[in-house]
């Protein structure tokens, strides 16, 4: 393991970097997403001066601060929100955050839509889609998912940009792209059905290979850039 986080965040790029030229995708195609939930502000500074702009949160309470205090803001930094969104999390989501990846239900679109500050740019927002009917699992099922696209399409302060997944961990490469694979074909069946969706939301530090091979172009990564946490 490298000893810095600027020399892992090199690393990341080109574990992304090997990815597209192995998998036959366009360079530069997969956007990186640091998740620093749990890391510090100075950890965050460390990546930003290496260059790294796009940080993901998972808790509101957590991300404020962040987001709000004067170490961090006017860093040009983009937030995204990607962990469990409850109604009385709304809020903070929507006057804080430039995307959120985790909608998946039509109550907490039209909340984050009206909570949405008129003076800032809709809200870009990726569906959270549950590809197996585990009970608790957060995310859209797909049998719920057409009506979720139509109600977020329409709401004047959300973007609708793409979708979203966390399959169940797994070690084999192949088993790894199967529900990537699966997410990839939702997501030009609701192209072809006229949505202009350009964003996979795939791929955590142990997958990233397999979500790229298989379309991501958004890779969320967290202990492969800051360590185990
Ligand atoms: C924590 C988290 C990640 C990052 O996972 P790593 O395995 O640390 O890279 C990505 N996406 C979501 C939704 C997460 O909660």
């Amino acid at each position: 393991m490298y000893a810095t986080i600027a020399a892992r965040l090199d690393y990341v790029r080109e574990r992304i970097a090997q990815a597209e030229a192995r998998f036959g995708r366009m360079p530069g195609s997969v956007r990186l997403v640091a998740v620093s939930k749990t890391v510090t502000m100075e950890d965050i500074l460390r990546a930003r001066l290496a260059g790294q702009t796009r940080f993901a949160e998972n808790y509101v309470q957590e991300a404020l601060p962040k987001i709000t205090g004067s170490r961090l803001a006017g860093q040009g930094l983009e937030w995204h929100f990607i962990g469990p969104l409850q109604a009385n999390k709304t809020q903070g989501v929507a006057t804080h955050f430039d995307w959120v990846h985790s909608v998946d239900r039509p109550r907490i679109a039209q909340r984050l839509s009206d909570q949405r500050p008129a003076h800032l740019a809709p809200l870009q927002v990726c569906l959270q889609v549950k590809l197996d009917v585990e009970p608790g699992k957060s995310g859209v099922s797909l049998e719920e998912l057409p009506e979720l696209v139509a109600t977020v399409a329409a709401l004047p302060q959300l973007h609708l940009r793409g979708l979203m997944i966390i399959p169940a961990p797994c070690n084999d490469e192949e088993r790894q792209r199967l529900p990537f694979r699966r997410l990839h074909e939702v997501f030009q069946q609701l192209q072809a059905q006229g949505y202009s969706l350009d964003t996979l939301s795939m791929g955590m530090s142990a997958d990233l290979e397999p979500a790229i091979a298989e379309g991501a172009t958004l890779v969320r990564i967290g202990t492969a850039i800051f360590g185990m946490r």
